[in-house]
C-alpha cells in the first residue's frame, strides 16, 4: 500500500486534504493525524472491520482497547450507557483537552473497538487539524498511538513515517505535536473516579474538580502476571526504545536538582558500557548536560523545571537513540509530580521498571 503524505497548517482554513482524509475514514481505511498529545492512528470507530486493522497495521494485540475521539460534546451520548456526574464535570473542566474518560458503552460501539470490554474510552482533542477531521468524517474516530506496537509515541509526522509507511492510507502531517505525552485517562464508571495513566491534566487538577481520585497501582509499579491492570495497555511494554534503558534516582531526592550521586553513577555506568565496545546514551537536563563524558551521545530534555518542555521531547530522543543504534541508555529521574508523574511513568515502562536507586 503506497502511504500519501500530506501537510496542513492549524491556521489554514482550505479542507481539500482534510476532505481527502475525512472519505478515507468513511470508507474503513486508515489515516494517522496530529493530536495535541501524540499522533493518532485513526478508524471508523463504529466499523468493526476499519478498528480491527488498526491493531493489524500496529500489531496490537486485540485484548487493548482503542480510545474514540469525538470532535463536539454532542458526540458523546450515543456511544455510552450513562454519563456520570464526575464524568460530565470532568468534561466541562478540561474538553476539548488531553483527557480520556471511560464509560459504560451502548450497543453503538463494537467490541473490537473497545478490546471486548463493556466500557469504551472517549476523548474530545483540543487540536484543530484533527477537530476538523473527526467532523468532516462525521463519525467517531477511533485513535490509538500511531506507532508500532511497543514503540515510543510519534510527535511528529517524520516518527509515524518510520512506523506505518506502507501500512496505512494516509498521514495528515500537522507539525510537532503540543504536549508530547498520551492523553490522562480516567475511569469514570465507578463510586470513585480512578486514574489508569497519568497525562497532562494531572490528578492534582483531577482532584481539584471532582474531590476524590484514585490512582490504578498499575501506574507506578510493574504488572505482575495475576495483575488485571484496568487499562489494559497497562500490562504491555511501552514506550520502549530498542536499546535497554536503565533509570538512575536519588533515594533522596527533593523534586529541585539532580544529585552529584546520580551524575556520577550514570558517568561510571556510561564508561563502563563504552570501555566494552558498546554505545551508551544518556538522557539528562540542561543544567547537567555538560558533567557527562563527550563519547557518550548526551541528549538533554531541557531545563529541570519546565516539565512541560521535558515531556515534550521525551518521545523524540527516545527514538533519535533508536536511529543512532545506542546500545544502553541512561537517564536522570524526575519528580512524579504534576506533569512529572506522566513523565515518570513513561520513563519506568521504556525502562521495563529497571530502575537504579543510589
Ligand atoms: P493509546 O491510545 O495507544 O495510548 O492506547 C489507549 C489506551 O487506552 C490503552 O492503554 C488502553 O488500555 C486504554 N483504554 C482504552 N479503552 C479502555 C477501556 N475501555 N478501559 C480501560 N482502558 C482503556
Ligand atoms: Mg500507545
Amino acid at each position: 500500500m503506497e502511504t500519501k503524505v500530506i501537510s496542513i497548517s492549524r491556521e489554514d482554513a482550505e479542507d481539500s486534504g482534510l476532505k481527502e482524509a475525512a472519505e478515507i475514514l468513511r470508507r474503513g481505511g486508515l489515516v494517522a493525524f496530529p493530536t495535541e498529545t501524540v499522533y493518532g492512528l485513526g478508524a471508523n470507530a463504529l466499523d468493526e472491520q476499519a478498528s480491527s486493522k488498526i491493531y493489524a497495521a500496529k500489531g496490537r494485540p486485540s485484548d487493548n482497547p482503542l480510545i474514540a475521539h469525538i470532535a463536539d460534546i454532542a458526540d458523546l451520548p450515543p456511544l455510552v450507557a450513562e454519563i456520570p456526574e464526575a464524568g460530565r464535570r470532568l468534561m466541562e473542566a478540561y474538553w476539548p483537552g488531553p483527557l480520556t474518560m471511560i464509560f459504560r458503552k451502548s450497543s453503538l460501539v463494537p467490541r473490537t473497538t473497545t478490546g471486548g470490554l463493556d466500557t469504551v474510552a472517549v476523548r474530545m482533542p483540543d487540536d484543530a487539524i484533527a477537530g476538523r477531521l473527526i467532523r468532516l468524517a462525521g463519525v467517531p474516530v477511533a485513535a490509538p498511538s500511531a506507532n508500532m506496537s511497543g514503540r515510543p509515541s510519534p510527535t511528529r509526522a517524520d516518527h509515524v513515517y518510520q512506523d506505518m509507511n506502507g501500512r496505512i492510507e494516509m498521514i495528515i502531517d500537522g507539525g510537532p505535536v503540543g504536549i508530547g505525552v498520551e492523553s490522562t485517562i480516567v475511569d469514570v464508571t465507578g463510586n470513585v473516579p480512578v486514574l489508569l495513566r497519568p497525562g497532562a491534566v494531572t490528578v492534582e487538577m483531577l482532584r481539584s474538580t471532582v474531590g476524590e481520585v484514585e490512582i490504578d497501582p498499575a501506574i507506578s509499579g510493574p504488572v505482575k502476571p495475576d495483575m488485571k491492570p484496568k487499562a489494559p495497555g497497562m500490562k504491555y511494554r511501552h514506550y520502549a526504545p530498542r536499546a535497554e534503558l536503565t533509570l538512575v534516582e536519588d533515594r533522596e531526592y527533593t523534586g529541585k536538582a539532580v544529585s552529584r550521586r546520580v551524575v556520577d553513577t550514570i558517568c561510571s555506568l556510561a564508561a563502563d558500557c563504552m570501555a566494552g565496545g558498546r554505545r551508551a546514551g544518556i538522557i539528562c537536563t540542561d543544567e547537567t548536560k555538560d558533567c557527562y563524558p563527550r563519547e557518550a551521545e548526551i541528549r538533554s530534555l531541557g531545563r529541570r523545571s519546565q516539565e512541560e518542555t521535558i515531556a515534550h521531547n521525551l518521545f523524540g530522543v527516545l527514538r533519535e537513540f533508536d536511529s543512532l543504534g545506542v546500545d544502553e541508555i541512561y537517564s536522570e529521574s524526575f519528580s512524579g509530580e504534576n506533569l512529572g508523574r506522566a513523565i515518570m511513568n513513561r520513563l519506568t515502562k521504556a525502562a521495563g521498571y529497571r530502575i537504579k536507586k543510589v
